[in-house]
């Protein structure tokens, strides 16, 4: 008996020691070259610090991205995570990687943020002017689990390019891109992301020059996808690239997910730290300039996770 109490009060002292009273938030992002990183960091530090308020202690983690992040929410193995606008929509409606698995109804929407354009770069002396230059060449699309993929896909199918058949095409992580570009192990990669990101500005900063590729004539995807909007890549933030002006693209939004089964207070503590700290989150990152309160909630096409629709009505931004 004595024993046993002895034990009991040795394993809860371990449960103190580890914060026993705390729930644990995993918050799922992308590579450290690109914006979901260091914006899922933010949040963190945000929530961390009402700990005593909430009970949470989120940790971030680095992920192959929007694809990954989706599945692992699915899967309970994260509570939290980033994913593109388009991703989103295709999990809720069985679309590209869920088209066997079909449509995932336990998929919820939090809010949306930064947008993220389809960005192509390639080296000066590969002879990639336009989109429609990418036949026969080296290029990167981008890791299976990333975003990017499907939007790399996407463009070339549009400008009549099969990716299987008509390139060689690479399916490597966002962050080991640049050193490839750099090494002429590849002619070009597309990365959808906002800016300035860190594995486009160390692309840009090689010996082998390089550009922003323009990615026009895809009316069609525009029409045909209601998530794809036309964009700018601001080519102000790599002063290294060649390009002298903005050049046409089309994108799509970041968001932040999660499931049915994560609790609504956990939702609504996130969502409350994102909103009542819009302000200092804007100054962290040029990509955030053109958040408001009102634009957040667009492009999410997930059912809303009761815990935000909870702290929208409260803030008055949902009727
Ligand atoms: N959009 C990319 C993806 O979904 C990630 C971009 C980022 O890490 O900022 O994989």
């Amino acid at each position: 008996m004595r024993i046993a109490s002895l034990a009991l009060l040795f394993i809860s002292g371990i449960l103190a020691s580890c914060g026993g009273d705390q729930t644990f938030v995993t918050i799922g992002t992308g590579g450290l070259g690109g914006v979901y990183y260091p914006t899922g960091h933010e949040i963190a530090r945000m929530v961390n610090a009402k700990k005593s308020e909430y009970g949470l202690r989120c940790t971030v983690e680095s992920t192959g991205g929007s694809v990954f992040n989706i599945n692992a929410i699915l899967a309970g193995d994260q509570e939290i995570g980033f994913a593109q606008s388009d991703r989103q929509y295709q999990a809720v409606n069985g679309l590209a990687e869920w088209a066997t698995r079909g449509p995932q109804p336990r998929l919820r929407s939090i809010l949306s943020l930064h947008p993220e354009t389809v960005t192509l770069i390639a080296a000066d002396d590969a002879g990639v002017r336009t989109i429609t230059d990418l036949k026969g060449k080296r290029v990167n699309i981008g890791n299976p689990g990333s975003g990017q993929r499907q939007n790399a896909i996407d463009a070339l199918t549009s400008v009549g390019i099969d990716f299987e058949r008509d390139l060689r095409a690479e399916g490597v992580k966002a962050i080991d891109a640049p050193g490839l570009l750099q090494d002429d192990r590849i002619d070009a990669f597309f990365f959808t992301v906002g800016h300035p990101s860190g594995s486009l500005k160390e692309a840009t900063a090689g010996m082998r020059k390089v550009h922003f590729v323009p990615i026009v004539g895809v009316e069609k995807l525009l029409a045909e996808f209601p998530y794809y909007t036309l964009a700018m890549i601001p080519v102000s933030h790599y002063r290294q690239a060649t390009n002298t002006e903005d050049v046409p693209t089309f994108g799509v939004k970041a968001t932040l997910v999660t499931s049915a089964s994560v609790s609504a207070d956990i939702v609504y503590a996130i969502t409350k730290e994102v909103f009542t700290n819009l302000d200092a989150l804007k100054k962290m990152h040029p990509a955030y300039e053109t958040l408001t309160k009102e634009n957040m909630l667009e492009g999410l096409t997930a059912p809303l996770h009761s815990g935000a629709e909870r702290y929208f009505r409260e803030a008055g931004l949902l009727k």
